[in-house]
């Protein structure tokens, strides 16, 4: 019979094929876990490119990057300067009435720009005086230190409706209230200029060799980024563009909140006796204010225009982000500006443009 026969063929086909569908199973399984882990490890990539690495991201885009090629693009044509001004101080408004500051921003200063931003608002600045001793004010150049930005424009109007303290006395002052609207019109408002630190971009005879391991010590934070190359930014560009222009004796940028007066610069020769004697009086008529001397970085102003070309350079660090003191801020700051400005240093200073 070829019954059995069969059976014994048929029975040996069963289990191979059963082992067979086991076999796939275990594949389909296999391929299964492949596709959730790569998916997994993809999703977790994206997520650590755009919480941690931003520049990276980035790296592989298109850079606005500011050369001496491209600088002349950055330029507001003339005809454009006013409408630009005025367009960018109604911006303004709505951005003072949310942080509850009463004032008009803009106010009744002649303002003045040259250069756009990335987001193509305009760089105000506005000029007092027309003496030598200049001083020059930055504000708004980590614009998530919102203190700042009050105080410089409060600064600019003051002076406007006081020319008496400016006027026939070989005084000039530049305010800069805003050096970085681009990082204060995101929400909320950043320290970048949306990718890159401005105060870490300048460039110093250290950039190239220490501007990326301190910020590997910052664990690459985004909002430390030193930026790919030094002075590739047009806030960087903005801010060599006044010292160039204007020549500044000594300059005082304003950020929060680390509450202290910093110093880089010459000390005042040649008087030995009296070292940082400015900076002192300065703090002294700022209610008595802290005075330390902070690190120095890669790429900052304080290196770039007070320990390298020796413009004594002050960085005033308000107490707090706290916008209800603004007003307190501007009682005790106040006769330190003062100060700043009819100070007169008796050694000259090395000129920016060497
Ligand atoms: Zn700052």
């Amino acid at each position: 019979m070829p019954a059995p026969k069969e059976d014994f063929f048929f029975l040996p086909l069963l289990y191979r094929w059963m082992a067979n569908l086991q076999l796939w199973r275990i594949s389909g399984y296999l391929l299964v876990f492949l596709w959730v882990s790569l998916f997994l490890s993809i999703g977790t990539l994206q997520a650590q490119l755009i919480l941690s690495n931003l520049p990276l991201q980035r790296g592989f885009g298109k850079i606005p990057l500011v050369s001496t090629r491209t600088l002349s693009n950055w330029e507001i044509p003339a005809a454009q300067k006013a409408a630009t001004i005025q367009a960018f101080c109604s911006k303004l408004q709505p951005f003072f009435r949310k942080h509850r500051w009463k004032e008009n921003p803009c106010g009744t200063v002649e303002w003045h720009t040259h250069y756009r931003s990335t987001q193509y608002n305009p760089m105000l600045y506005a000029e007092f005086g027309t003496g030598s001793n200049t001083t020059l004010f930055l504000g708004g150049v980590h614009p998530d230190e919102l203190t700042p930005i009050h105080l410089s424009f409060r600064l600019a109007q003051h002076l406007h409706d006081h020319p008496e303290l400016y006027r026939n006395q070989d005084i000039r002052i530049i305010v800069a209230p805003l050096v970085n609207p681009d990082g204060a019109f995101t929400s909320p408002p950043t320290r970048t200029n949306r990718t890159i630190d401005v105060n870490r971009n300048f460039l110093t005879l250290d950039w190239y060799e220490k501007a990326h391991t301190s910020w590997q010590k910052k664990n690459h934070m985004p909002r430390f980024f030193p930026g790919f190359f030094p002075n590739s930014e047009i806030e960087t560009q903005f801010q060599i563009f006044l010292m160039n222009t204007y020549q500044p004796t000594k300059i005082l940028s304003m950020h929060a909140p680390l509450g202290f007066y910093d110093y880089d610069g010459p000390d005042e020769a040649p008087q030995p006796g009296a070292p940082r004697e400015f900076i002192y009086t300065v703090a002294k008529k700022s209610n008595n204010y802290r005075v330390v001397n902070y690190a120095i970085f890669p790429g900052s102003l304080g290196n770039f225009a007070g320990y390298e070309r020796k413009v004594p350079t002050i960085t005033l660090e308000l107490e707090t982000n706290d916008t209800t003191k603004v007003y307190a801020y501007w009682k005790q700051f106040f006769p330190g500006f003062l100060h700043s400005i009819q100070h007169a240093f008796s050694s000259p200073v090395l000129s920016l443009r060497k």
